[in-house]
């Protein structure tokens, strides 16, 4: 069975009617990234921060995988897929994929301030100022803001390097460290980017765009790597 990694963004999820950053409609026209996903912010207006990923997840609780979640999840059967998420949404798995990685943590989830080991799962859809770990310290949002390391990047490196295909789906490939796992992967393996716009990725790689929504798009991959020698 061939090694399928897929890099997901933003853009994998947006026909399920949750906003990308950057786009023309993205939530970046709305907020400044710095008061709401960076540990500055935390420190300046920890409630404005709360509220902030509190409305996210009340998005995300009407949301829906759409086709192209579930059909990476249906090619499982086929490949041995393994997805490393840019999101923090759950429409992977809602979709039924069974091997995803998030780099930038998950929107259900908190984390203490004082361990971050200590995760839980958020129930229902609010984290307030004032909850607090079981050793007595705030919870924050289990995401990892803008300035902050990326713990699972070097798992995702070693998944990169393994690939027998690559693809990344709705990413601009802006954001760092994320971006550079194109890099890890083999020169001799195959590399597909779906998006509609323009993607930043190295010059020097070989790589088949298909110029599309998500939904057209990672249907229209699949049989393009179906069709590889
Ligand atoms: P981005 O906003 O920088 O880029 C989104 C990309 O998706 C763009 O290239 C755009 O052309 C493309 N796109 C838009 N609609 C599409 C569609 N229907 N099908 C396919 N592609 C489409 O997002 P990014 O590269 O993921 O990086 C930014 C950060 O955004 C990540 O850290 C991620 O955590 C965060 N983010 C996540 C969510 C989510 O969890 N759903 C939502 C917004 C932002």
């Amino acid at each position: 069975m061939k090694k399928l990694v897929v890099l997901t963004g933003a853009g994998i999820s947006a026909e399920s009617g949750i906003r990308t950053f950057r786009d023309s409609d993205g939530l970046w026209h709305d907020y400044d990234i710095m008061e709401v996903a960076s540990p500055e912010g935390w420190r300046r207006d920890p409630k404005l921060v709360l509220n902030f990923y509190n409305e996210r997840r009340r998005g995300l609780y009407e949301a829906k995988p759409n086709a192209a979640h579930l059909t990476l999840a249906e090619a499982d059967e086929e490949f041995d897929v393994h997805i490393i998420t840019q999101n923090i949404d759950d429409l992977h798995e809602r979709a039924g994929s069974t091997k995803v990685l998030h780099l930038h943590g998950e929107l259900k989830k908190a984390r203490s301030t004082a361990d971050p080991s200590l995760i839980y799962d958020i129930e229902g859809t609010e984290l307030n100022w004032g909850d607090k770990c079981e050793l007595g310290s705030q919870l924050r949002p289990h995401i990892v803001w803008f300035g902050e390391a990326v713990p699972a990047m070097s798992e995702a490196a070693e998944i990169a390097h393994s690939a027998d295909v690559f693809a990344v789906v709705g990413s601009s490939l802006v954001v760092y460290p994320a971006a550079a796992l194109v890099q890890f992967v083999p020169s001799s393996t195959p590399v597909f980017v779906v998006d509609p716009k323009e993607v930043a990725v190295p010059s020097w790689r070989e790589i088949t765009f298909i110029r599309d929504k998500a939904t057209r798009g990672v249907p229209k991959m699949l049989e393009a790597i179906r069709n590889l020698s």
